[in-house]
């Protein structure tokens, strides 16, 4: 197997964007001038300086980096818990960590699992196929010397961090004999399954969490009860997954409710990309705790496990649904999105929810259409090994007792259910028939006021006609009285008139007073009727407050059961959370302090270094120039320096001299202006003497010649200096010269 046969295994390409985003891939804030763009040497994002404040050793592909690189809050935070969790869990390669619980969801353990391996041994050594035996440790070899080049950024660095306890000379040769162990003895006793680098991908990951016993019957178990024959490297039958799409998209609908207009971009991404997630488990497409996340959660599932796998991956999705609609058919952005940016924590939430929800009939779908394979190749495993056969058997009692409780539940529930679908039914007629009283209560005493007042008023009809009558009675009695004033009737006539008129008048108060009374007393009724009505209105009340009470209290009891089954685990884990957050809180600020101190020192540093890198290169450059100078003529330049030092003490002395001279010059040339304004103060004095012409002449004379004389000195002193000037700067130049080559 040559070396440049192409190695892959299905990875996800990251870009690099450093200087080609406008925005802090963290922060979102603007990069400027003072908001510096750097570049996180781990997953690579563009990052300000608040987002990657911190410097670490990274992994590369060639090993450890020398030096400090800066890396990016996430990938520290990531980083740092990746760490925590191989400390806590005591992670090392080659020894049971994990193993253990997920062996027990395929009806094994430890102990038996070192005794099926012994036996796989001793029946691949029986294998008379050596041939392929050879072109797997071939192609093991080329694998595991540049695994480091294939697998991402987090998961190397939980391969480095497992790998601690081995001599990092002895480690490739360690993995490679695990893997060897592992994987090529299944790959010989079934030969059905076929050589895959993912096969060994997936055999290296599960040597990080379990002994090499625990190992093999893990990797067994993926490929006999959790990934379909279909799906084996050696298939020659091209499989379409048209139902593990279906499947995936049906949890998406049903169980996280994405949006069915979503639906055409994310089953363009499954078509994509769901067979190499479903070949690697997973393991290479995510950071470290999101891909154990996905592996354990499907090696507990037992052989419910493809599964959880494809249920995973719809919450993946769903995860990632705002990116993918984003990049809408550019799946390699949203795979990107996916490494980098998915946690644990956001998986197990939406883990709950897809628990609850019913995929039993997407299971019905998927099982039947698989059913067939299975049979086929627990038939070949099991003449092979007795250890396939009896795990079935047990798992499936696993599962039943599982199913038997799931249902019990769920019965259990139903019931609650239903009690309070009853109560609220109960509380809903009771509400109806107390307002049904209260509306016959207000219709009957409505009835009955209007009966009354109907009877009143007619009561009221015949008073006042009364009333009338006798007003009338009485007007004809004042005129009668009127009249027999006038006629002077006799009184006892007025007596028995007026008599007849008061006992109408008493007659009418009377029946006042009675209608009077009636009205009081109906009044009085009705008020009763009122209160009578009133303890009705509170046993209802009570009854309500009862059965809300009652209500309460199942619903609650429903929660509790609802908490019980993840309740213990999630508080553990909360705790455990909880105790890291404080820690990591508590470093953070410490770390913050220091490393604020430490990046102002480690600036200074830089600059100085910097400074002194450019003064040492300088002064290298010279001394090597004046070595070359030095080297290249040799005794004749030395010679040669010499005459040219002794030509420029000469040159100096001369320049001395001429200086000397200029100075002396530069003195008679003085003196000659003294000398000059002494003859014109004297000639100006001669002027005036204007009565001696002679004088005059003479003195004029004896100027002019004078000044003749003088003039023809101040020129040839004149001429000597320039020339001297011209000689000194020919001179300096000489020796500038000189000096050059001196150095
Ligand atoms: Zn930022
Ligand atoms: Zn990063």
């Amino acid at each position: 197997m040559s070396k440049s046969q192409p190695i892959f295994i299905y990875g996800i390409t990251i870009k690099d964007d450093r200087g080609k985003l406008k925005n802090c891939q963290l922060c979102g804030v603007k990069f400027t001038m003072s908001v510096k763009e750097h570049q996180c040497k781990r997953c690579k994002r563009a990052v300000c300086d608040k987002c990657a404040p911190n410097k670490a050793i990274v992994q590369k592909a060639d090993g450890v980096s020398k030096k400090a690189h800066r890396l990016c809050n996430f990938c520290k935070d990531e980083s740092d818990s990746l760490k925590r969790f191989l400390e806590q869990y005591k992670i090392s390669f080659n020894k049971d960590s994990f193993s253990q619980q997920w062996l027990q969801s395929f009806g094994t353990d430890i102990t038996k699992a070192k005794n099926d391996f012994f036996n796989a041994l001793d029946d691949a050594k029986l294998c008379k196929d050596t041939n392929a035996y050879d072109i797997f440790k071939a192609k093991l070899e080329v694998v595991i010397n540049d695994i480091d080049g294939f697998v991402n950024y987090s998961i190397k660095e939980f391969i480095v961090n497992a790998l601690k306890n081995v001599e990092p000379q002895r480690q490739k040769e360690v993995v490679k004999t695990s893997i060897l162990k592992v994987a090529g003895t299944l790959l010989l006793l079934y030969p059905q399954i076929g050589y895959s680098h993912e096969i060994v991908l997936i055999t290296y990951f599960l040597l990080c969490f379990a002994s090499e016993a625990s190992a093999y019957i893990l990797l067994t178990a993926i490929y006999a009860h959790i990934l379909p024959s279909q799906l084996y490297p050696k298939s020659n039958t091209k499989y379409d997954l048209v139902n593990e799409y279906a499947i995936v998209v049906g949890v998406l609908k049903d169980a996280l409710q994405v949006d069915l207009n979503d639906m055409t971009v994310i089953k363009s991404f499954l078509q994509q990309k769901l067979k190499n997630y479903l070949l690697t488990l997973g393991i290479n497409l995510f950071l470290f705790e999101t891909t154990f996340f996905i592996i354990s959660s499907v090696l507990t599932s037992g052989s419910n496990g493809y599964m959880d796998l494809m249920a995973q991956m719809a919450i993946l999705c769903s995860l990632s649904n705002q990116e993918l609609q984003k990049n809408k058919f550019n799946h390699e952005e949203t795979e990107l999105f996916m490494l980098r940016q998915l946690r644990t924590n956001q998986l197990s939430v939406l883990q709950k929810q897809i628990q609850n929800c019913d995929f039993e009939s997407y299971k019905k779908v998927y099982i039947t259409s698989r059913s067939d394979s299975i049979q086929v190749d627990n038939l070949i495993l099991s003449t092979r090994q007795s250890m396939i056969k009896p795990d079935i058997q047990k798992v499936s009692e696993i599962n039943q007792k599982l199913q038997d409780q799931v249902d019990r539940r769920d019965q259990e529930m139903k019931k609650l259910n239903y009690e309070i679908i009853q109560l609220k039914d109960k509380i809903k007629q009771l509400q109806k028939e107390n307002s049904a009283l209260l509306n016959q209560q207000q219709n009957n005493d409505a009835e009955l006021y209007k009966v009354k007042l109907h009877e009143l008023r007619i009561d009221n009809s015949v008073l006042k006609s009364q009333i009338e009558k006798l007003n009338n009675e009485i007007s004809k009695y004042k005129l009668q009285i009127e009249e027999d004033s006038k006629s002077k009737v006799t009184k006892p006539k007025t007596e028995t008139i007026d008599s007849d008129y008061e006992n109408d008048l008493e007659e009418i108060s009377q029946f006042k007073l009675k209608y009077e009374q009636q009205i009081r007393n109906l009044k009085k009724q009705a008020e009763e009727k009122k209160q009578q009505n009133q303890p009705n209105q509170i046993q209802i009340d009570e009854m309500k407050e009862n059965y809300e009470n009652k209500i309460k209290l199942l619903q609650k009891q429903i929660f509790q059961l609802q908490q019980q089954n993840n309740n213990t685990d999630e508080v553990r884990d909360l705790k455990i959370q909880n105790q890291q957050l404080s820690m990591k809180l508590e470093k953070m600020k410490d770390e913050k302090n220091k490393s604020e101190l430490i990046q102002q020192k480690n600036d200074e540093i830089d600059l100085l270094t910097e400074l002194n890198e450019e003064l040492t290169k300088e002064n290298q450059r010279l001394s090597k120039q004046c070595r070359d100078l030095k080297s290249q003529s040799g005794a004749s330049s030395a010679q040669q320096i010499k005459v040219l030092e002794e030509e420029n003490k000469l040159l100096e002395s001369k320049i001395e001299q001429y200086n000397q001279i200029i100075k002396e010059l530069a003195t008679n040339i003085e003196k000659v202006k003294v000398e000059k304004q002494k003859q014109l103060e004297f000639s100006d004095l001669k002027i005036k003497q204007k009565d001696d012409l002679e004088d005059v002449k003479q003195v004029a004379e004896i100027r002019t010649v004078q000044n003749q004389i003088l003039k023809g000195l101040l020129k040839e002193n004149q001429t000597q200096l320039s020339e001297l000037i011209i000689a000194i700067t020919q001179m300096r130049q000489i020796l500038e010269k000189s000096k050059l080559l001196k150095l």
